[in-house]
Formats: structure tokens, sequence, C-alpha cells
């Protein structure tokens, strides 16, 4: 007791720890007229096949342009909208901007990108799965867009469906169904049962850039080498690909390339940027 209270009193006392705290509670309340004035914005990361560097698609990424703090990263603001519930309409407008950008690609680009038409990768969170309007928003969203579904690959990560029950992967589901793609995002870092794979409706597997990172030293170590080499040789005998992310170095992606993953993502090909960057690197990529 005695001492939570002095803890207490030592919190109130760190101007620092107050400073969060106010930013915290201000980002929160914020959040709903920072989606009504528009402060959200997407940048784009492109995907990279590893056989031969061609831009496939990009993950869309949202940052927050807040008014007093500049650009905020997803890690500060989206676990704040999990919380207060504002990541079902964020998260629909994330889908919606993103689609509309793939559109916009399409239309522009669409034969000329060497790998044909390019695709989308937008994230969910876990409450966006439990939310009963996903399916059909996502069904309207790519209506109204004209974008066909197999343009889209949502990404949900491992920790999420761990222990999902049948009414979690149900919508995830019905969205495979028609053509969406779904991805295990940060694979190999939520301890799920190999075997489960099988139950959840996933056709792609995004190794979790720590494996990526282990593969920094050249010989990687020899343990990581074999655990990439089984969840690949899997993920394959199950007719799923793997995107690796994270890569920063050329020896990295020669690595993973070498290990038999099918696609990258990271600051060796490209930072997270504006979508003109996207159009750049995929035309770059489709005339030369
Ligand atoms: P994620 O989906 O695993 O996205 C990959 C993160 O790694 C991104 O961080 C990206 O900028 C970063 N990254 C990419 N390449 C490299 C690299 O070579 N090295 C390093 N060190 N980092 C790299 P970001 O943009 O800060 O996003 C963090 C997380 O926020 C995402 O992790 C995702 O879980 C979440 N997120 C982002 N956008 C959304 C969204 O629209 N909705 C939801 N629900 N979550 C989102
Ligand atoms: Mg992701
Ligand atoms: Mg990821
Ligand atoms: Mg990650």
């Amino acid at each position: 007791r005695a001492k939570s209270a002095g803890g207490n009193r030592s919190e109130l006392a760190d101007p620092e720890a107050d400073a969060r705290a106010i930013t915290r509670h201000g980002l929160t309340t914020a959040l709903p007229t920072a989606l009504e004035r528009g402060e959200f914005f997407i940048e784009y990361q492109p995907l990279v096949h590893l056989g031969d560097g061609s831009v496939r698609g990009a993950e869309a990424l949202v940052r927050w342009l807040h008014p007093q703090h500049g650009v905020l990263g997803p890690d500060r603001f989206i676990p704040l909208a999990e919380h207060t519930g504002l990541i079902v309409p964020l998260g629909r407008w994330v889908l919606e901007e993103s689609i509309r950008q793939a559109r916009a690609w399409r239309e522009r680009y669409g034969e000329q990108t060497t790998a044909g038409p390019l695709r989308i990768n937008v994230n969910l969170s876990p409450c966006q799965l439990s939310h009963p309007g996903l399916v059909q928003d996502t069904v309207d969203i790519l209506e109204r867009s004209g974008v066909t579904p197999d343009a889209l690959c949502l990404e949900v990560t491992e920790s999420a469906l761990i222990g999902a029950d049948d009414d979690l992967l149900k919508p995830l589901r019905r969205l495979a169904e028609m053509g969406v793609d779904i991805a295990l995002d940060d694979f190999g870092t939520g301890y799920s049962n190999l075997a489960n794979l099988r139950r959840l409706p996933v056709s792609v597997l995004k190794l979790d850039r720590s494996f990526t990172q282990s593969m920094q030293q050249f010989p990687a170590d020899p343990v990581d080498l074999k655990i990439v080499e089984g969840i690949v040789s899997l993920a394959h005998n199950l007719d799923l690909a793997v995107t690796v992310e994270g890569v920063e170095t050329g020896a990295q992606a020669e690595q993973l390339r070498i290990l038999g993953c099918d696609t990258a993502q990271g600051w060796y090909y490209a930072r997270p940027g504006p979508p003109e960057r996207l159009q750049e690197l995929a035309l770059v990529d489709a005339t030369g």
C-alpha cells in the first residue's frame, strides 16, 4: 500500500510521465475530430518480388499529421483508437483510401508494370475483425471502387488469430472465398501451433522482422537459418506465399531469396512514402 502510494506521488512529480499521460489523454480525445478533419494520411511501402525484383504492390501504413505534434506513427495512436473503438471508422477510412489508390495505380499503370496490376495490403486490427460490419464494408468499398477482390490483401497479426474461435474466423473465410488474400502478419512471434495454420483462411505468411534481423550477420545464425528454411518449406507445402518484412540490406535480401522467400519489404527497397513514389518505383521497374 505504502509503496504504491509512494509510487503514485513520484509519478505525479515526474514531469515527463505527466506529459506522456496528458499527451495520451489529449491524443485519445483528439482522435474523432482528427478523422473528421482529414488529419490522417497513408504512406505506401513497396512489396518486391525476391526472384526478379519487380514491385508487386504496397502495404498501406497510416500516419496522423497532428496539428501540434507533427507526424505521429501508428504505434502512437492505433492502440488508443482500438481502446476507444475509433479503429472501426478509421480502419474503414484506411481501407477505402488505399483501395481508391490501388484503383488509380491500376488505371494509370495497369499494363505497364512488368508484374501486372499492383496490389494493396491493408492492416486489420483485432477489433475490426470482431466488428460485424467488416465483410459488408469491404464488399461495398470494393464495389464502389470497381477494384476486384484479388487486388486486396488484408493483414492480420498472428497474435490476433491465436486461439481464434470459428466466429472470429468466419468473416475472414468469407473474404478469402471472395478472392481477398489474407496474410498472417508478424509471423513467428506469436508462439502459435504450426498445425493451427491449416484452420486459418490465410494465403500469405509475413515473416516477422526479427528473422530478417538475424540474417544481418554473415554467416547468419545457423539455427535461425534452419527455422526460416523450415517455415518456408511448410508454407509452400501448404500453398502459402512467404513475405519477409524489415529487409534493410542487400545481404539480407539475398539470404532470404536463397531460403526461398517469395516477396520482401523494407528500407533496402524503399521506406514507406507517398503514392507517387510507388508509381515511380513500379514504372522504373517496368521500363528498365
Ligand atoms: P506492420 O504491419 O508489421 O508494418 C511494418 C512496419 O515496419 C511499419 O512500421 C514499417 O514502416 C516498418 N518497416 C518497414 N520496413 C522496415 C525496415 O526495413 N526496417 C525497420 N526497422 N522497419 C521497417 P509503422 O508504419 O510504424 O507501422 C507499425 C505498425 O502499425 C504496423 O506493423 C501495423 O501493425 C500497424 N499499422 C499501420 N497502419 C495500420 C492501419 O491502417 N491499421 C491498423 N490496424 N494497424 C496499422
Ligand atoms: Mg502489416
Ligand atoms: Mg508486419
Ligand atoms: Mg512487424
